[in-house]
C-alpha cells in the first residue's frame, strides 16, 4: 500500500476520480496480476481494467459507491488507484518514462501543498526506481499511460525507461543462462590473450549485479554482449576495465627466495599450528561455504570503512552463491580447508586459456593465521598444467592493490591491458590484508 497524500476529506467531496465519460475508458482502473482476487476477477474486462457501470450520464467504476462517494474495496484497491493523482506516462516523444501529477486533481493546485507534493514525488521516485517495482510495472506495460499535456511532469524514471524503451529484448537480445556456456566459450576462445572478464564464468556469476544480454552477430560465431548497468546498457567490448594481476604458477607454488620469505613463513606457520585437511570441494559443502562467506564479509566490513568496498561485498554475495551452486556446469575447480572438521577456507578457479588458470574466489576464516597464503599456495601447486595464474583485478581498491602486489607478477606492462568491470572484492588476495 502506498502512503497517501491527498486528504480524505478532499476526495470525498470531489467528483473527478472513479467516474469516466466513456464506457470503454482507456484509463479505467487497471489491476496488476497479484491484485486480482477471484471476487475482483469477475468484474474485470479483457485487459484487467475494471468494467464500468452507467452512472448519471457517465460511467463509474464497478467498485464505486455513488451514495457515499466511497470505494467499496478501498483497502484492496489497485496500485493504479493508490497512485492517482500521480501518474506514470511516456514523455511527448516517447523517449522516456516520466512521473507526473494530473492537473485535473484539485489537490495539485493547492499552493500550500507544494512542498508536501515535492516530498511525495521523491518518495514515489525512490519506490518506482526499485528494481522489483520497475520490473513489475514493466511486465504490465498498459500501466504506463500515453503522454497527457495536463499532467505536470516531475521526474524521469530511469529504471522503467531502461526496461520499456531501451529493452534489448526488442532487438533480439536475450539474457544469459547456463545453457549458453558453450556458445560463449567458443566466442571467447577466439581471443588470443583473454583477460579475466572475457569468459562465461565471470559474466554469469555477476549477472545479478550486471544482467548480461547477448545475441549472435553475423555467421562467424560472433556475439554482441550488453551489460545492464546503473547507467543503462553498455557494450561489453567498450568497457573500461582494471588490469589483471598475473603470476607465474611455479613461483606461487614454490614461494622461493627472499621476496617470498613472509609468504613462506605464513604457510609454514599454518601447517605447523593447525590440524587441517585440504580437500576437493563437494556440493554437500555448499551451505558451510556460504556461511563462511557471510562471516567473512561481516568481518571485512568492520575492518574497511570504504562504502564502495561495502557495496562490492554485498554484490559479491550473490556471485559467490551462483558460483558455488553451479560449480559443475560452470566448469569450476574447488578446494576447501577444514580445521577440526569445519570449513575454514574455500577457493574456486577455472581455465582461462590452455596455459592460464584463473583464481576466481577465495574466502578464509582469517582467525587462522596463514590460512589464505596456505590455500593459495596449495591450489597453485596443484594446477601443474598451467604456466600462469590470473588473480583478476583490484577493482580500483587500494587495499586489494597492495595485497595483490605482495605477490610478484609475470610482467606488469603486459598485464595493464587486461580488464574487468565486474569486479569482486572477494578475490583471493583480499584475504591477505
Ligand atoms: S481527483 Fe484528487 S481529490 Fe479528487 S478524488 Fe481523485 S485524488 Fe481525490
Ligand atoms: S477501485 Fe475504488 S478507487 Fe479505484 S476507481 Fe474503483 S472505486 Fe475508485
Amino acid at each position: 500500500m502506498l502512503k497517501q497524500i491527498v486528504p480524505n476529506k478532499l476526495c470525498l467531496s470531489c467528483d473527478v476520480c472513479c467516474r469516466f465519460l466513456d464506457k470503454n475508458a482507456l484509463l479505467a482502473p487497471l489491476f496488476l496480476p497479484h491484485e486480482i482476487t477471484p471476487k475482483i476477477k469477475h468484474h474485470l474486462g479483457k485487459s484487467c481494467r475494471v468494467k464500468l457501470k452507467p452512472w448519471q450520464d457517465m460511467h463509474a467504476c464497478y467498485f464505486f459507491n455513488a451514495k457515499n462517494n466511497k470505494c467499496t474495496i478501498y483497502s484492496k484497491r489497485p496500485f493504479d488507484c493508490q497512485l492517482y493523482p500521480f501518474t506514470i506516462m511516456f514523455d511527448e516523444k516517447r523517449e522516456k518514462i516520466v512521473l507526473g501529477i494530473d492537473k485535473k486533481c484539485p489537490f495539485s493546485a493547492i499552493p500550500e501543498m507544494g512542498n508536501s507534493i515535492k516530498n511525495y514525488f521523491h518518495y514515489l521516485v525512490d519506490l518506482l526506481e526499485k528494481k522489483e517495482i520497475a520490473t513489475l510495472v514493466a511486465r504490465n506495460p498498459s500501466f504506463i499511460g500515453d503522454f497527457q499535456s495536463d499532467v505536470i511532469q516531475f521526474s524521469y524514471l530511469g529504471a522503467l525507461t531502461k526496461l520499456i524503451i531501451n529493452n534489448p529484448e526488442k532487438s533480439g537480445f536475450r539474457q544469459i543462462s547456463l545453457k549458453d556456456k558453450d556458445i560463449f566459450d567458443r566466442f571467447f576462445k577466439k581471443i588470443k590473450e583473454p583477460d579475466s572478464s572475457q569468459n562465461f564464468v565471470n559474466l554469469y556469476i555477476w549477472k545479478d549485479k550486471n544482467p548480461v544480454w547477448w545475441k549472435k552477430k553475423g555467421r562467424d560465431k560472433d556475439l554482441e554482449i550488453l551489460l545492464e548497468t546503473d547507467y543503462g546498457y553498455v557494450d561489453f567490448n567498450s568497457l573500461k576495465k582494471f588490469p589483471d594481476y598475473i603470476y607465474l604458477r611455479e613461483s606461487l607454488a614454490e614461494l622461493k627466495g627472499n621476496k617470498y620469505k613472509h609468504k613462506r613463513a605464513s604457510c609454514n606457520y599454518f601447517s605447523k599450528n593447525y590440524k587441517f585437511q585440504y580437500l576437493p570441494y563437494k556440493q554437500l559443502m555448499k551451505k558451510d561455504c556460504l556461511k563462511l562467506f557471510s562471516r567473512w564479509a561481516f568481518e571485512r566490513k568492520k575492518k574497511f570503512p570504504d562504502l564502495y568496498f561495502h557495496k562490492l561485498l554485498e554484490d559479491s554475495n550473490s556471485s559467490h552463491k551462483l558460483a558455488i551452486e553451479n560449480f559443475k556446469p560452470l566448469g569450476l575447480t574447488g578446494r576447501v580447508v577444514k580445521i577440526k572438521g569445519k570449513i575454514s577456507a574455500y577457493t574456486f578457479g577455472f581455465e582461462i586459456t590452455k596455459d592460464m588458470f584463473c583464481v576466481l574466489l577465495e574466502i578464509c576464516n582469517l582467525k587462522f593465521k596463514g590460512i589464505s597464503e596456505f590455500i593459495f599456495r596449495e591450489f597453485s601447486k596443484e594446477m601443474t598444467q598451467y604456466k600462469r595464474i590470473n588473480c583478476m583485478d583490484d577493482s580500483g581498491l587500494e587495499n586489494l592493490r597492495i595485497s595483490k602486489l605482495s605477490y610478484h607478477q609475470v610482467d606488469t606492462s603486459d598485464n595493464v591491458k587486461s580488464v574487468n568491470l565486474v569486479t569482486s572484492p572477494s578475490r583471493c588476495d583480499q584475504n591477505r590484508n
